[in-house]
């Protein structure tokens, strides 16, 4: 079984609308599942004390284990928003597939193996280049970090490990997925270039919504393909 793993509801919202997505009548404490047709699509819900969504590592990698280990799901695709790199002359709401790698950039453990394992560099689904080359979109190397702003060093990271687009999940969901033996398909939509001066939340907030509708189309499109 396919599930597809949205952080946030306003990103999610155009596309459960479209495939009339509704929610299970048992929901987790971490997480908001909905069916749609075969595909079950989580977010990852709503913060108990913030009230706000619950972005960033910890509820992906959660949410990612349950729906694998709870309810059987073999395949994960994950579509969100990214900042992209200035170098990388993205343009805002543009999509990519995420291909070959997933890395972290604020995961530093100077230590013999642990280095390595806090960087991550997880392979992403092995059929992602040739969807890409179908789906006529361009493939980059993701890098993840807990943070929307980013130190210097978590961009010197960032550069080295060849990466041009950044966000705050995809490195938590390749890990869990690697663990279980089963492939990632990401879907990045740009909302920001985020080494401008101008701050990437407020370009974030400027562009949510294009990148959202970007998002549900290519994520129809991909549906089209049956991959
Ligand atoms: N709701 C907040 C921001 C949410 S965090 C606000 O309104 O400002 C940003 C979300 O979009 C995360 O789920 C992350 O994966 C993605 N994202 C978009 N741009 C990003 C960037 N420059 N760096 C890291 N994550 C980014």
């Amino acid at each position: 079984m396919r599930a597809l793993y949205i952080a946030m509801q306003a990103e999610a919202q155009g596309l459960l609308e479209a495939l009339d997505a509704q929610p299970l009548p048992e929901q987790p404490v971490i997480g908001t599942y909905y069916q749609a047709g075969d595909w079950l699509i989580a977010t990852s819900g709503k913060d108990r004390t913030t009230g706000v969504d619950c972005v960033g590592t910890e509820p992906a990698a959660l949410i990612a284990n349950d729906l694998i280990t709870r309810h059987g799901v073999t395949s994960l695709l994950n579509a969100g928003t990214c900042g992209a790199h200035s170098s990388s002359e993205a343009e805002i709401a543009q999509a990519f597939l995420i291909s070959p790698t997933i890395f972290n950039h604020d995961h530093r453990i100077p230590l013999p193996r642990f280095d390595e394992f806090g960087r991550g560099s997880h392979p992403a689904s092995p059929e992602a280049a040739s969807l890409a080359s179908q789906l006529d979109l361009p493939t980059a190397i993701l890098s993840s970090g807990n943070s929307l702003d980013h130190t210097e060093r978590d961009l010197e990271i960032f550069l080295a490990n060849g990466a041009r687009l950044k966000d705050m999940e995809g490195s938590a969901l390749a890990w869990v997925c690697r663990q279980h033996d089963i492939p990632l398909l990401c879907l990045k939509i740009v909302t920001d270039i985020f080494d401008l001066p101008h701050p990437a939340a407020a370009q974030f907030e400027a562009n949510l919504a294009a990148a959202s509708e970007r998002l549900t189309h290519e994520v129809l499109r991909l549906r089209e393909l049956d991959f």
